[in-house]
């Protein structure tokens, strides 16, 4: 008996031993995989003027450091800070961040990057060459609760739309001020928020879970008629944060086909990285409300930029997480809900810390390293960076395909 049972701990031990692989094997499946981020910030610079065609110092990403991660698509954050509803001025903004997108990315640097707005174009994209570039709005308010210009944005080629920022709007509660009660919630999605999802799916625009509070999830899971996603989000139960999806919530979108992208922020993959965010760091907050108290309405890019300063003055420090806390994420994902539930939305320029080892988009290949040595096969990796968020894509157009010519939504 004994002797079994040091048999079983010793196999357990072989089992959780990495498997040596080689440079050579790395770089073959990383090449070989179609990836798909859906979610990058760096429009928040390209819109101020910053020529994504040159490698910079700082931030995550430009084209040389996505040419040498290998990736093959990137859904362009089109985000529109909650300050813009004030004076109806999202619509112009929501305009000036697809701006951005075609005209400083795509039209600047066409042999590097073409448009995309199906599954098939971004495979187009990726044999001619070049990164296929996808817009996604991210703040509902962005359409200033009418359908006509949801629609527009769609014209425009927008293929997802963030349901909510940090901010509740009037038809989606999201969970960055959930707890306030000084604002109007609605208990998940209104009358109008369904009419919404139910123009985006006969669109065939995706519906992006990320930043909404739980019971809009909820709501939008049982409204959509097709599969939604969290273009970038992680596990709750990995780390505490209202951001992140319980295993639920997992499951249940993993059910209907949807896909969770998982955010490389350290906040989001490890709790040591939440718990000791400067967000919550009393001398940094004090020292913030002292110099920005009066602006109450400051960009979140900005007031990210501005803790940062102020979290570097005082020496404060946030544990970073470490690229095996993305693969511990990954795991989770896949145990909760299979192979075919997740995906990447790196949040690459949107946070301000990312994982050891996963420092900006070049370092791609070292995920997959860490995930061949898991265990995982070249075929499960070329389903968790593409081949789930391509299938997504082509049940959100089928959908579309099989819809009535004209919505319920008169508006
Ligand atoms: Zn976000």
């Amino acid at each position: 008996m004994p002797r079994l049972h040091l048999f079983f701990l010793l196999s357990a031990a072989l089992a959780a031993q990495s498997r040596r692989v080689t440079e050579e094997e790395v770089m073959r499946v990383h090449r070989a995989a179609l990836l798909i981020d859906t979610h990058n910030d760096v429009t928040s610079n390209t819109v101020e003027g910053l020529d994504i065609g040159k490698r910079r110092a700082e931030g995550h990403s430009d084209t040389p450091r996505f040419r040498e991660g290998g990736m093959g698509a990137v859904f362009f954050a089109v985000y529109v800070a909650p300050q813009y509803v004030a004076g109806n001025r999202a619509a112009n903004r929501t305009l000036q961040m697809i701006d951005t997108v075609r005209h400083d990315i795509i039209e600047r640097y066409p042999n590097d990057y073409a448009l995309a707005t199906t599954a098939d174009e971004i495979l187009r994209a990726r044999k001619s060459g070049r990164i296929a570039a996808l817009l996604g709005i991210e703040g509902g308010h962005a359409i200033e609760d009418s359908p006509r210009l949801l629609r527009q944005f769609h014209a425009l080629g927008v293929r997802y739309m963030t349901l909510t920022h940090t901010n509740t709007n009037s038809w989606a509660d999201s969970s960055g001020d959930i707890k306030r009660a000084d604002i109007k919630h609605h208990n998940g999605l209104t009358a109008l928020g369904r009419d919404i999802i139910r123009e985006m799916n006969r669109l065939g625009m995706i519906v992006d879970i990320s930043h909404v509070s739980d019971k809009t999830f909820w709501d939008a899971l049982e409204a959509s008629r097709a599969p939604i996603f969290a273009s970038h989000s992680s596990a709750r139960a990995l780390s505490n944060i209202p951001r992140n999806m319980t295993d639920e919530m997992i499951a249940a979108l993993g059910k209907k086909g949807g896909v969770v992208q998982v955010n490389f922020g350290c906040e989001f993959l490890s709790q040591k990285s939440a718990d000791s965010s400067p967000l919550n760091d009393p001398a940094v907050l004090a020292r913030f409300n002292a110099a920005y108290a009066n602006q109450t309405d400051m960009d979140p890019a900005v007031r990210r930029r501005r803790m940062r300063e102020i979290v570097a003055e005082l020496g404060a420090k946030t544990v970073r997480a470490k690229l095996s806390d993305a693969v511990a994420h990954i795991d989770h994902i896949v145990k909760i809900a299979g192979i075919g539930a997740v995906g990447i939305g790196s949040d690459f320029d949107g946070v301000g810390c990312v994982p050891e080892g996963l420092d900006d988009a070049a370092k791609m290949p070292n995920l997959t390293r860490a995930l061949l040595e898991r265990g995982y096969t070249a075929a499960d990796i070329r389903r968790i960076y593409g081949e789930n968020t391509l299938r997504l894509m082509r049940q959100v157009e089928r959908v579309a395909a099989t819809s009535a010519p004209t919505g319920s939504a008169t508006r």
